[in-house]
Order: structure tokens, then C-alpha cells, then sequence
């Protein structure tokens, strides 16, 4: 079988900082024997990095994930400073309260389901992946013992001194945290981002109590919206996301670190829709259905019509350390 290794293109004359590439095998199985899926740019306005980066799909186990990517020492180039999930919980709750009413009468995005953690009462919280710290106060405010954990530390620096909380800069495996520590550990729309998501969930494992909880919240590839969309799917973040996860792959990730998983959840995501909609229509790739979808009222129904369907893209595991 030909290993397919598709360039990165680079479509800007512009000098640009020096991005080192690797080239990884399966993040899964760690076979080498990838196929091209698609190539996608950097979504980013106004035009993203200039770059288009490929996605391949594992021929042995079927993961899929970004390929060549930017290194970890050079990957956080591709982070701008206003990156959304890094901004401060302040900002946060201004744009929740600048929501429409109806919005926050019936709609339920799958963020604002982070308060209820599968613990009786509160316990001991890792976030990794914390970003701006709101789901950590909500957290500590409820009387949970909180940690964050983020890569970005200017990021972590703000969330410890605007609202006093313990947060350390980098990933798993850390030295500062000791095994059987934590009750729960969170990764909300993290684990996609890293580089090691096997031995990230692994250090997970051997971070919680016989009997603790890791909660994963990521995208998922095989949904309807990302069959609609391809390139322009919202979910996609190339080259921010460098996992591209199913219910199956990423049951698969947890189990072979050990975890006993139950339900993968899909979870409906009216907000994303509308985000590829207009992803869509800006990157000319989209119709007339994507410009109705850029309407609100008509992406709550499809959203709700893709998980009628089991075709969501967005989902959520849960598993269990035994
Ligand atoms: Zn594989």
C-alpha cells in the first residue's frame, strides 16, 4: 500500500515565522499507512495562516488526524491572541447574557451542560485544557477543589490572578501532579488539540482514584455537518485540531488507556452549524442551504434534526477508571 504524505501548501508570499513540520504515524495504533481524507485551510479570519494543511485517515484503525503538523515547540504560532476559548470568564459571561432570550430559554449548547459532573458532590477537579477559567469557577464555586491545566500560560497567569484559582502551564504527564489526586478530570474540547492524545489520556488514568471519571468533550468528523460542509466544517480548525475523532475512535483511545467507557453522547450544536454555514459562504464553497443555515431559527432545527439522527457533530464520553 503507497503511504500518502500530501504537502502543506503554503499559498501566501508574505515572510512568515519559521513553523517546524512533523510528519506523525497513526496517534492510535501508531501504524504508518494513512490515506489523504481532505485538505482544508486554516479558517481563522481574515484569511488564516495562508496555509492549507491535510487531514488522512488511518488504513488500520481508522483514526483520523492532521498530517504533517506544526510541531509542539512551534504549534501555538497558529493560536491568535484573541483565540476564543482563551478569553477571560469576565468576557465569557457578557456574551452569555448578550444572548437573545429565546436562545436562553430553549437553547442548550453543549457548553452550558459542564456544571453537572457524574460525582456525588464535590470532589477534586483537574480541567485540562482550561482556557479562560469559567467552567473552573463554576466549578469552585459550587465547592469543587479545582486545578487547570493549559498549554497557553499567559492565559494560566490571568485565570490565577483575576479569580485566585490553581492553574498550571503545560500538559500530561506534569510533574506538580501527583497520581490518585482527582475525583473528576475534564477536557473540554481539548484533547483534540494535542499532539500525544494516547498519553494524555493515559496520564488522565493514572491521575484519578480507582473509580474516578474523565469527561471528553470533543468533535466529531463522522456527522452529518461535516459531510455537508468537508473542508469549510467548523469542527475541522486545521491546525488547531490534529485528532479528528469518531464515537468509535475516540472509545477506542480511551479504552486502550485502560478506561471502561459507557454511552459516547452526541450533543446538538446549533452554534457551530451556523459557524460552518458561514464558513461556508465566506469561503465560496457553500450554496443556498448554507446561507439559510448562516439563520439562526433554521440552524437550531437542523441541529436538532442531526441529533435525531445520531449525526451531531459535537459529542461527549465519559469513562471510568476501574
Ligand atoms: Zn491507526
Amino acid at each position: 500500500m503507497m503511504l500518502h504524505r500530501p504537502p502543506v501548501h503554503d499559498t501566501t508570499d508574505a515572510p512568515r515565522p519559521a513553523v517546524a513540520w512533523e510528519d506523525t504515524p497513526c496517534l492510535l495504533c501508531g501504524r504508518d499507512q494513512s490515506a489523504l481524507l481532505l485538505e482544508a485551510p486554516d479558517p481563522l479570519p481574515p484569511a488564516g495562516s495562508g496555509l492549507r494543511f491535510a487531514v488522512v485517515r488511518c488504513e488500520h484503525c481508522g483514526l483520523t488526524y492532521t498530517n504533517p503538523r506544526p510541531s509542539p515547540r512551534t504549534i501555538a504560532r497558529f493560536y491568535p491572541s484573541d483565540y476564543a476559548p482563551h478569553r477571560r470568564p469576565r468576557k465569557l459571561a457578557q456574551a452569555r447574557r448578550s444572548r437573545p432570550l429565546w436562545s436562553r430559554l430553549f437553547g442548550r449548547p453543549c457548553g452550558e451542560r459542564r456544571g453537572d459532573l457524574p460525582w456525588p458532590g464535590p470532589g477534586r477537579l483537574l480541567d485540562f485544557g482550561c482556557g479562560g477559567g469559567a467552567f473552573l469557577k463554576r466549578m469552585a464555586d459550587r465547592g469543587w477543589t479545582v486545578t487547570g491545566l493549559d498549554s497557553a500560560d499567559e492565559t494560566g497567569r490571568a485565570v490565577q490572578e483575576e479569580l485566585g484559582l490553581k492553574v498550571l502551564t503545560g500538559t500530561l504527564p506534569h510533574p506538580d501532579l501527583p497520581p490518585c489526586s482527582f475525583d473528576v478530570v475534564t477536557m473540554w474540547h481539548s484533547l483534540e488539540h494535542v499532539h500525544r492524545p494516547l498519553t494524555v489520556v493515559r496520564e488522565a488514568f493514572k491521575l484519578l482514584v480507582p473509580g474516578g471519571k474523565l469527561v471528553v468533550a470533543t468533535p466529531n468528523i463522522e456527522s452529518l455537518p461535516f459531510y455537508w460542509f468537508g473542508a469549510s466544517w467548523f469542527g475541522l480548525d486545521l491546525p488547531r485540531h490534529l485528532t479528528h475523532f469518531t464515537p468509535t475512535t475516540l472509545r477506542t483511545t480511551l479504552e486502550t488507556a485502560g478506561f471502561r467507557v459507557g454511552r459516547v453522547q452526541l450533543l446538538r450544536h446549533s452554534d457551530w452549524l451556523r459557524s460552518s454555514a458561514k464558513l461556508a459562504v465566506r469561503q465560496r464553497t457553500g450554496g443556498l442551504a448554507s446561507r439559510l443555515l448562516t439563520w439562526k431559527p433554521a440552524a437550531k432545527a437542523v441541529a436538532w434534526g442531526c441529533y435525531a439522527a445520531r449525526m451531531s457533530d459535537c459529542m461527549l464520553a465519559v469513562a471510568e477508571r476501574p
